[in-house]
């Protein structure tokens, strides 16, 4: 057997009656041998239906089962499953389609209406949650499975989240997916005991590989939330007695404001995890003030996305920090003359391991340009200090250069974060004659009209270099969002622009 196409097989033989996945908001469980069972069905349906090795088999659902039973049958067969962001206009999703073309597509029944377009297109269609869906998972062929099919071949494809830009198909081998999860089990401690609520897109490797999938190789369960809100998700932490969850620092700024949260002291919670963009330090100190354990981590589609660890104890400590590498992970800080930086110094961050993508779908040259002797050249900018903790610093298209001097947006937001009256903040370098760009700060208040822009440069005053102050300070009522949560600075930018 080779481990790395398919553990799911064997994790099915251990724990065949333990709970693996469990719907929340209908409450129907799954076990390990349901799990694989249903993957060979569906595997065997999808060869009767044409797929073949190498083939996409496209997805548009809400959080469901779903997704796993669709990826582990892909991998049964060599397909390559590509979950779409349901968020995007049927416009965006065309393009993606016209990229990755997939020979079938499966599309959740919640989702026939505002795909309906989709459907006339020449794809074949299937529904998730419909007759389609039923015969798929009880169909009873004679398929032999996992021929032909290697470690390296694509089992994934994951479109980025776009902030920085159109979203690139991101290639993930079979060997990537299950190293990243192996490399997590081992580095982060899991256990056959961890159950995990994900309300992170399925569609977004946050959802998909930071925990979901090294918690089913593990033996572990995963409770599927469709749609987030703050009560709902204190309110199944308790019901399901989960002991860890990984949401994206806008979910928990949601999370820490809802009563229930005040309420709670969640016993069975090993750590609460936050990813996918910077953590403002507020979200780490509420939960600090009730005893939990948090902490950040730091991940992107092409490496994982796991990447670092930090205990709980190191991260009370090391405030901001994502950790050091994980075991079975190469990381050097570089500058832009190939060097490796000294301590406290700022370089981009370069990534090396069996985790690591293969290649951008249809983007060659992207791809020549992003991985250079098996590293990964991430674009994120990062320090290391003399212990060896990383801390991210930013994403190098968002380093602003002003009056000739460098300065990262990160650390400005984090001050003003730290503002009692500022609810969210957003730093980025405008256009500028004089000074090439000028540091400027979108900021939206707690309470409308109850900040100045005197008020706010005074506060920076107290702990940022004159040339790092914000010129400008915008009020705004809310600062956009990318469809995986993010702060959209593109956008801010494009807005700021047009007028
Ligand atoms: P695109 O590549 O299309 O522009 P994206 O970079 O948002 O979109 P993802 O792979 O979803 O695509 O996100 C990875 C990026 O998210 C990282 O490269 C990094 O910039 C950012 N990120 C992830 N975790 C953290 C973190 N803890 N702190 C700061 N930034 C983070």
């Amino acid at each position: 057997m080779n481990w790395e196409l398919d553990w799911l097989e064997h994790r099915a033989r251990l724990s065949p009656h333990k709970d693996a996945i469990i719907d929340e908001s209908t409450n129907m469980t799954w076990t390990f041998k349901d799990l694989n069972n249903r993957a060979k069905s569906i595997a065997g349906w999808l060869c009767q239906r044409g797929v073949k090795k190498g083939d996409r088999v496209a997805l548009l659902s809400p959080n469901h089962i779903c997704y796993f039973d669709l990826l582990f049958a892909c991998g049964k067969i060599g397909a390559i499953l590509v979950p779409l962001n349901w968020r995007l206009s049927v416009h965006e999703i065309k393009e993606i389609l016209a990229d990755c073309t997939p020979g079938l597509i499966g599309i959740h029944r919640q989702f026939k209406d505002k795909f309906a377009d989709l459907i006339d297109i020449e794809l074949d269609v299937f529904f998730i949650e419909a007759t389609d869906f039923e015969e798929m998972v009880y169909f009873s062929g004679k398929e032999k499975f996992l021929e032909s099919i290697s470690e390296v071949d694509p089992l994934l494809m994951i479109y980025t989240g776009g902030t920085t830009g159109k979203p690139k198909g991101v290639v993930l081998s079979h060997q990537a997916v299950f190293w990243n999860a192996l490399n997590t089990i081992v580095s982060w401690s899991l256990a056959e005991d961890d159950i995990t609520l994900n309300y992170m897109p399925m569609f977004h490797t946050g959802g998909l590989n930071a925990l979901c999938i090294p918690i089913l190789m593990v033996g572990g369960t995963v409770v599927i939330g469709e749609s987030f809100s703050g009560k709902k998700a204190v309110q199944s932490l308790n019901r399901y007695r989960c002991t860890n969850i990984l949401l994206v620092p806008t979910m928990y700024h949601m999370l820490i404001q809802t009563e229930e949260f005040q309420r709670s002291t969640f016993p069975h919670m090993k750590i609460f995890l936050s990813g996918a963009a910077p953590c403002p330090y507020q979200i780490y100190d509420a939960f600090r003030k009730k005893g939990l354990a948090f902490k950040e981590g730091y991940g992107l589609t092409e490496a994982g996305p796991n990447n670092f660890y930090i205990s709980p104890e190191d991260a009370l400590v090391k405030r901001g920090s994502v950790g050091k590498p994980m075991l079975f992970n190469s990381i050097k800080l570089v500058k832009p003359d190939g060097s490796e930086t000294a301590p406290h110094e700022v370089g981009e961050l370069l990534i090396k391991g069996k985790h690591g993508f293969s290649f951008y779908w249809n983007q060659d040259q992207t791809t020549a340009e992003t991985i250079k002797d098996g590293w990964i050249y991430t674009g994120d900018l990062a320090k290391k200090d003399e212990e060896g903790f990383y801390y991210i610093v930013g994403r190098k298209k968002d380093m602003i250069i002003t009056g000739g001097e460098n300065v990262y947006p990160l650390e400005i937001e984090q001050w003003l974060a730290e503002h009692p009256a500022v609810d969210e903040v957003a730093v980025l370098g405008l256009p500028d004659d004089k000074w090439g760009e000028i540091v400027t700060a979108f900021i939206a208040p707690k309470q409308p009209d109850s900040l100045t822009e005197e008020e706010l440069q005074d506060y920076c005053c107290k702990k940022l270099g004159r040339y790092k102050i914000p010129k400008r300070i915008i009020f705004v009522n809310e600062l956009p969002k990318t469809h995986v949560g993010k702060i959209d600075k593109q956008k801010l930018k494009e807005i700021h622009t047009v007028k």
